[in-house]
């Protein structure tokens, strides 16, 4: 997974195998929860950091 923050502003989430092969920012289709590249089909799961939660209670 690769992900490009550009300064014209275009920015997503491009498969760094097919820029490592071709140099091709491929912009892969948001499924939802992960990424899909059309070229390869492959399939890039969305990870969520886990949220360090406190459950400290504070009386
Ligand atoms: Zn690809």
């Amino acid at each position: 997974m690769y992900y490009v923050c550009k300064e014209s502003g275009e920015d997503g989430s491009f498969c760094s195998r097919c820029y490592d092969e071709s140099l091709k920012l491929v912009r892969m289709h948001d499924l939802g929860n992960g990424f899909q590249c059309p070229i390869h089909t492959n399939i890039f799961l969305q990870i969520h950091e886990q949220e360090e939660q406190s459950e400290e209670v504070l009386w």
